[in-house]
């Protein structure tokens, strides 16, 4: 085994592993990395096939982005928000702002300040906190204000976003440090317990027989707190994709349907674009590179992380009104101050990368990248199909799930047990492209710059290794 593996071994504790696996075999040790491959320290390359866990957007090294790091390190690496202002995150600020509102996409509210932290967790803890003070300071304090997520939710691991989610396996040991929250269905329409559409391979969804039944929960999920005297503070969700839920699509119209009821009943919204910001959602809607302004939809809360520095450095932004703003003005002693921030909020490198980032994302080079990726992604998944336990492939704009079923007529899941998801993409690792599954789905969301060539690689050698770990 190679020295710097015995040295993590001995060392390192890693994320959302099963440590004693972990110690079972040899880890890949990445050392380098350039557009789509990483290398490691053996010598082989791998196609980066889910963008580093959904966090790089252009390609490792990239050259713009390199420079601007470089850039800013010949000024300075950090100094503290708290307290001192610093360009590039008055730039950055000033960036998303004008990205969030772009009037010929958007008009209410107006997205109009930016609180930056440094990842997915903390972008949603700080969204959950403003809404939660807000919602005391405009209906009053004896309001204890009351949240609803999305079924199968999934917002970070810190205590306020796991409280948001509906991951039992995730989240359920946690449940005594958590404060409640409540869930309403998702539309996961490969599994609606309304329409029961046939599975028919690739046309399983039949719309023809939906009647929004989704949507109808979410109006009664709303009638019945409302009744319950403390209406909903606000409705939080992955706009048109929700992400470690399984890669869960929402059809069309659904998230302006449910924006439309929450509003109605005076919640705020808190959109969670952590996976779905920056044009992962495809380019139908050029216009804008955030997911839920593809279906018309403004939060009051816009929550950005992992691709906001193109997947360079721990940075993370949540946007608001200034309606939210104003209710935290006061004289010092009236205390009612925001108090929440981090060591690294506002990091000089980070703002650095995130605005070369934007500025590749709008670039016209990028926007064709896109949509070729999109498209190489519409012609190469298809082939999939005809593997028998492949039960659904959904793709939403770069963003792909693949659901693993043990009877497609059926609909059976593999056991979590099986590690059906896992077995396939440590097999899909030996064949040179590596990616993590969402329990028996697997994603893939490769990073914007992937080729067609190199697409064509990841969706071969996926089919090769289901063929390999789950033959029929
Ligand atoms: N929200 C969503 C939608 C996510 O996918 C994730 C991470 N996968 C998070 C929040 C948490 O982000 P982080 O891991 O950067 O804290």
């Amino acid at each position: 085994m190679h020295s710097l593996a015995q040295l993590d071994r001995k060392f390192v504790w890693h994320p959302f592993t099963q440590m004693r696996d972990w110690q079972r075999r040899e880890p890949i040790v990445i050392t380098g990395g350039n557009g789509a491959v990483l290398r490691d320290v053996c010598g082989k390359s791998y196609l980066d096939a889910n963008s580093s866990i959904w966090t790089n957007l252009h390609g490792h090294r990239h050259p713009k982005i390199n420079a601007a790091i470089h850039r800013q390190l010949k000024k300075i690496a950090h100094s503290s928000a708290l307290g001192l202002a610093n360009e590039p995150a008055s730039r950055l600020a000033e960036k998303l702002v004008k990205l969030a509102n772009q009037k010929s996409v958007i008009a209410n509210p107006k997205l109009a300040k930016v609180f930056f932290s440094d990842d997915g967790s903390t972008a949603l803890e700080v969204a959950l906190k403003l809404a939660y003070e807000f919602t005391r300071r405009t209906r009053g304090k004896s309001v204890k204000p009351r949240f609803l997520s999305l079924t199968g939710a999934y917002h970070g691991d810190t205590i306020g976003a796991v409280s948001l989610g509906h991951i039992d396996l995730f989240h359920k040991a946690y449940g005594g440090m958590l404060f409640p929250t409540d869930q309403v269905m998702s539309p996961y329409c490969y599994r609606c317990p309304f329409n029961r559409a046939k599975p028919e391979r690739a046309d399983a969804r039949d719309y023809r027989r939906c009647r929004w039944e989704c949507v109808g929960q979410v109006e009664k999920k709303f009638a019945a707190q409302k009744k319950k005297g403390n209406p909903y503070a606000a409705f939080v969700f992955e706009p048109r994709m929700q992400g470690a839920a399984g890669m869960i699509p929402q059809p069309d119209g659904w998230l302006r349907r449910v924006a439309e009821i929450a509003r109605s009943h005076g919640a705020l919204l808190i959109a969670d674009e952590v996976m779905t910001g920056f044009g992962r959602i495809g380019v139908q809607s050029q216009a804008s590179l955030f997911a839920s302004h593809h279906e018309g939809v403004q939060p009051d809360f816009l929550c950005v992380a992992k691709g906001l520095t193109g997947g360079y450095l721990p940075m993370a932004a949540t946007l608001t009104t200034q309606k939210v703003f104003d209710a935290f003005l006061g004289e010092y002693e009236e205390f009612k101050t925001f108090f929440h921030g981090h060591s690294f909020t506002g990091n000089q490198l980070g703002a650095a990368a995130a605005l070369a980032s934007l500025e590749i994302l709008q670039s016209k080079k990028s926007v064709s990248q896109r949509s070729e990726l999109e498209k190489s992604l519409r012609e190469e998944l298809p082939a999939l199909w005809t593997l028998p336990v492949v039960g659904d492939i959904r793709q939403v704009g770069l963003v792909v799930g693949i659901e693993l079923v043990k009877n497609w007529r059926t609909r059976e899941s593999f056991a979590l047990r099986e590690r059906a998801g896992i077995r396939v993409c440590e097999a899909l690792a030996r064949r040179g492209v590596l990616t993590r599954p969402v329990g028996n789905v697997i994603v893939l969301m490769p990073p914007y710059c992937t080729t067609a060539k190199q697409l064509g690689k990841i969706v071969s050698s996926l089919r090769s290794a289901i063929g390999e770990v789950l033959p029929k």
